[in-house]
Order: structure tokens, then C-alpha cells, then sequence
């Protein structure tokens, strides 16, 4: 069975222009044809009329924590939430998520294999996950969470549902972190190489793992056909992070212009992550975040525009991503909506669609509306470019197809 979309306009997640009046073929999973208006015939399809409507390639979060759903506070009992409430909100956010017209994910620490499996079987609703499993992280380093006095490392480890770190010192626990990741599904690495803003004994400022602990991190990843990206914040640990081979930074909060270039040159990606910056501050409590976030975020919001700014400039390939975390993840698009008043709302949305897809290195199955690529796609009412603001409103979000099945649909 065939989908013909007719009549859209079209933004294609590459091209620097809207395409009017424009009608998309769906055969099976795959784009099959892309045509002006009125020439498409296809006796068994299913049409849907978007004159009105703007069609967009499926959005792509590339910093998601679907499954960081639990109380992060050092203070908070990790024994009072079952595995089974962790599963419930976990499977809610998946479907918010897609709702909202995120149809890939890129999981930057948390969920593993398993999710992916659930969300394939039909079981869950959700969007094409690309897990990253436990982040691997020094002992003292961002994301070793638990009080600095509690004898273990009291955080939650389900494997086949999350694990949100995994502490690693030396070179052979990374590597052996590593393979474990991947047997259980990841399809690319996460390290934290800086403090972070969710940190009970760092500083931003602060460099983490060194870099033969990072190269054997690469190693393992490059084995694999893969990547590492950082969670970075500084620029020392940009900079350590290109010298042992990582593909990606995310964040890069006090990136200056120096380093900017030094990763152009390198063709190290960075993955700026805005709204998590802006909502932190407000929304702490609900994500399950300890207060003492509210200090160490300040500043934050100003410095990645900077960062941004200065990534766009010296010609960084650039993503998206939300870093959202806790329950009920509603605010995704909104990483778009920040990032369009920085650069505009066309370069945020090409961030992320076509920019994701090739930080993740699926720019042959996704990242955009274009002959032989899975289909998805979505359509929002109105014209994005002139109200961006509608990527943060998920009922503005009308269709959603996730390979040639359509997910979402207001319009009937
Ligand atoms: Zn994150």
C-alpha cells in the first residue's frame, strides 16, 4: 500500500528554501517519488490533502535520556521507585516523543538495547532509538551521582532497560565497558571528558578520563564502525577529546573561537543542547534533579549562544539535541525553537534533521525528504519558518510517519 501526501510544502531538511505545492510518494518505507503538484497517480494509495501544511523530514533528537525517568538527588532513595515505574514512564516518554514529531532519537546515556527490541516488537510506541547505553565515566566524574560518602555507587543498573553510567578508571575498564555497551545494543558511545551541570563533586571547568582512557574508548567504537561523543562543557576537554579520536561533542557550553576551528579542522561535530539550559532552571524539581542544579546552570543559556554562534561560524557540522530528562519529556522541539533565534529557524530545523543524520552517520536512510529514503516524515499546520514556535507545541504537530507508517494523524 502506497501514502501519496499531496500538496505540501515542503522543507526538505537540506535545501535552503521551502518547495510549494509539492507531493511526496510513500511506498512501503521508503520515499519513492517527490513531484510537483497534480501529476502523481497511484490508484491503491491512501492521499492525504496538506494543502496548508508543511511536510518536514521525521525530527531527530540527538541528546534524548528517555529513560532517566528517577530522582537524581544524591539525597533521593533509589529504592523507591520500582523498575516497573521506571518501565511505565520510560514507554510514556517514547510516546511523547513521537507525538511531538521526534521520530529518531539519539539516547546519550540510559537506555540500552532493550528499549530499541520493545519499541521493534510493536509493544511500544515510540521513535527509532539509537542507544548509547551507561555512560562510561571516572570515579568523582560528572554523572557518579551518589552522595561522596556512600560506600557504593547506589544508581540504578537494569540492563535491558537503563543504566545511566557505568565508572570506569584505566584504559581496560573503558574498553571493557566499551564491549559491554555494545553487546547490549549500543550503537555509539558516550564518555563524560567535563564536569557537568548534574554533578555533585565537579566543576564545569574541570577536565574528566584522560586520553588513553578516552583513545580505548575510540578503539573499541572504531572496531565497531562507530563513534564516541563527549559530554563537554570546556574547551581543555574539547581539546583532549580531539586528540584521542572523538567524533562529536555535546554541549560545548564555553567553546571559544580557537577551538571552533580546531574542530572543523578535526570534523568533530558538536551537538549544542539549549533547551535543557533554559528549562533546568524551572523545571528541576519535576526532572528529579537536586536544587543544587540551579546555581551551576546560570549562565549556561548565554554561554552555548555564544558557542553556537561560534561553531556556525567556523563551519562545525552542527546538531540538535534537547538533554531533556525525568518524566513526561513534552518539551523537545523547543531545543528548535531556541536554536532558530540563534542562527535561523531554516539552519535549526536542517540541525535537526540532515545535521543529526550525519553526526550519527544515517544520512543514507534519514535526515531529509529525498527519493530512497526511509520514510519519515512529518507535517505541521502553517509555515515554520515564519512560527517556529509550533516545534514546542506538540499538538501542532498534525502526521507523523515513521517508516511509511503513519504514527500520528489529526487530520481524519
Ligand atoms: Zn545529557
Amino acid at each position: 500500500m502506497s501514502i501519496v501526501l499531496r500538496d505540501a510544502a515542503i522543507i526538505d531538511g537540506v535545501s535552503d528554501r521551502a518547495r510549494p505545492r509539492t507531493s511526496v510518494v510513500i511506498e512501503r518505507d521508503t520515499i519513492a517519488e517527490i513531484t510537483g503538484s497534480g501529476s502523481i497517480r497511484r490508484d491503491d494509495a491512501q492521499v492525504i490533502d496538506l494543502s496548508g501544511f508543511t511536510l518536514l523530514p521525521g525530527l531527530i533528537d540527538a541528546h534524548a535520556h528517555l529513560g532517566l525517568v528517577y530522582d537524581f538527588s544524591a539525597e533521593g532513595d533509589p529504592g523507591s521507585v520500582s523498575a516497573a515505574q521506571i518501565a511505565g514512564w520510560t514507554f510514556e516518554n517514547c510516546e511523547l516523543c513521537l507525538d511531538a514529531g521526534f521520530t529518531t532519537v539519539r539516547d546519550m546515556c540510559g537506555v540500552d538495547g532493550g528499549l530499541v527490541r520493545a519499541i521493534e516488537s510493536g509493544a511500544v510506541r515510540g521513535p527509532r532509538v539509537f542507544p548509547s547505553a551507561a555512560a562510561i565515566v571516572q570515579t568523582g566524574g560528572h554523572g557518579n551521582i551518589s552522595g561522596p560518602f556512600c560506600e557504593a555507587n547506589h544508581f540504578f543498573a537494569l540492563p535491558g532497560l537503563v543504566q545511566m553510567i557505568a565508572i570506569c578508571d584505566g584504559p581496560d575498564a573503558v574498553r571493557k565497558q566499551a564491549r559491554l555497551n555494545f553487546r547490549r545494543g549500543a550503537t555509539q558511545l558516550k564518555a563524560f571528558v567535563s564536569g557537568g551541570v548534574v554533578s555533585t563533586t565537579d566543576r564545569l571547568e574541570d577536565t574528566q578520563l584522560t586520553i588513553d582512557e578516552l583513545r580505548a574508548a575510540v578503539e573499541e567504537a572504531a572496531a565497531r564502525d562507530t563513534y564516541v561523543s563527549g559530554h563537554a562543557h570546556n574547551v581543555r576537554s574539547i581539546r583532549n577529546g580531539i586528540e584521542a579520536g572523538l567524533a562529536c561533542f555535546e554541549h560545548g557550553t564555553m567553546l571559544d573561537e580557537a577551538t571552533a576551528k580546531q574542530m572543523a579542522k578535526a570534523g568533530a561535530a558538536l551537538d549544542p543542547t539549549i533547551a535543557v539550559c533554559h528549562l533546568m532552571a524551572t523545571e528541576w524539581k519535576q526532572w528529579g534533579l537536586p536544587e543544587s542544579v540551579v546555581p551551576r546552570v546560570a549562565g549556561c543559556e548565554a554561554m552555548m549562544g555564544d558557542a553556537v554562534r561560534m561553531a556556525e561560524k567556523a563551519g562545525v557540522l552542527m546538531g540538535s539535541g534537547s538533554d531533556l530528562l525525568g518524566r513526561r519529556q513534552n518539551r523537545r522541539g523547543l531545543e528548535i525553537v531556541l536554536k532558530g533565534k540563534l542562527i535561523s529557524p531554516m539552519r535549526a530545523i536542517q540541525c535537526a534533521t540532515m545535521g543529526n543524520a550525519r553526526i550519527m552517520r544515517q544520512e543514507e536512510r534519514l535526515g531529509s525528504i529525498e527519493a530512497g529514503k526511509l520514510a519519515d516524515v512529518i507535517a505541521v499546520k502553517g509555515d515554520p519558518l515564519e512560527e517556529p514556535e509550533l516545534f514546542d507545541d506538540p499538538s501542532r504537530i498534525v502526521l507523523v510517519i515513521k517508516g511509511g507508517r503513519i504514527e500520528k494523524n489529526t487530520l481524519v
